[in-house]
């Protein structure tokens, strides 16, 4: 079976959205990324978590099947992060990041990740991806992600990043922020010139836009009427976008339309529950369904 490296964070959430409250859930990029690619493939984990982290959050990645040889418990807290909704829960705001056993992790990838094929570059500081991406073996398909703290603190790493991966994955205010422009079509092309081939702008609700050599492709997000909790739904749109990439046949060009969709699907599920609740708990008959509802619904 083919397999995804994901590297990202692996935390501890306290979420308020208008509609629940929950503290110290399992949250990170790297857990919501890493549960969404395990329906498609095997998923190899980077990350490091402190002697706090709950055992049953160790024991839903196994579930999952998620290989967690990389991933280092060390003494220490966990990286918490906290943050709040607005109503709409379009707009959140960070309350607090306690970087924990974060500020000191140098990943080291287990030999048996070096060759994996492709490689998820999660949410993490760029400095951290880099070091990833340093210790793997000629990977065939490399997509970062990040984020506006990213962008604040840690740009020319960023930019350093960009020039070596085949796909980068933002939001729109992001790709807004890094280009200074207003038009996502102008900013797309922008990016594409710091480097990557793929872009692809993350709108929320009102899906996501791919700019690739084959041109644009407007991606629908799965309408989500039951919205309880946002967090991580981006990641699970990569995830499962690098899970369904890595077990397709063909090239990346082909596949990536249908691989974005899943993403929307999952990412959809993901909204539906507080943290993983949702995502951890899917069946492949379930994503299939909503993938064929989404087809429905955009074919004219
Ligand atoms: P998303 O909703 O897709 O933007 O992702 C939310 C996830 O990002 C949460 O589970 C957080 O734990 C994680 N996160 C928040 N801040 C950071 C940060 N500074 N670095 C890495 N991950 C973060």
């Amino acid at each position: 079976m083919s397999s995804v490296l994901i590297v990202g964070s692996t935390a501890l959430d306290s979420i308020k959205t208008p509609v629940a409250e929950n503290p110290r859930m399992l949250g990170g990029s790297a857990s919501h990324a890493a549960i969404a690619a395990s329906y498609f493939s095997l998923v190899r984990m980077v990350g490091v978590v402190g002697e706090d982290f709950p055992k049953s959050y160790l024991q839903l990645y196994k579930r999952r099947r998620i290989d967690l040889e990389g991933l280092q418990i060390v003494p220490g807290k966990t990286f918490h992060w906290s943050g709040e909704y607005e109503a709409n829960m379009n707009n959140r705001r960070t309350l607090a990041t306690e970087l924990g056993v974060f500020e000191n992790f140098t990943p080291a990838l287990p030999v048996s990740y070096q060759g994996t094929a492709f490689v998820l570059l999660a949410n993490i500081a760029p400095s951290l991806q880099h070091h990833v991406l340093d210790q793997t073996l000629r990977p065939k398909f490399v997509v970062a992600d990040t984020m506006d703290l990213w962008l604040n603190i840690a740009l020319a790493d960023l930019l350093k990043l960009l020039k070596r991966v085949d796909g980068f994955v933002l939001n729109d205010s992001e790709a807004q922020q890094l280009t200074q422009e207003d038009n996502v079509f102008n900013a797309l092309r922008k990016i594409h010139q710091l480097g990557p081939k793929f872009v692809i702008v993350k709108q929320g609700s009102h899906g996501s836009i791919l700019s690739s050599p084959e041109g644009i492709f407007l991606c629908p997000a799965y309408p989500v009427r039951n919205l309880v909790d946002p967090t991580g739904a981006g990641d699970s749109f990569v995830g499962a976008m690098m899970g369904y990439l890595s077990t397709a046949r063909g090239s990346i060009e082909k596949n990536i339309r249908q691989a974005m969709a899943y993403g929307s699907v999952v990412a959809s599920f993901c909204c539906e529950g507080c943290g993983v609740t949702r995502t951890a708990r899917l069946t492949r008959a379930q994503i299939e369904s909503r993938m064929k509802e989404l087809r429905e619904l955009t074919r004219f």
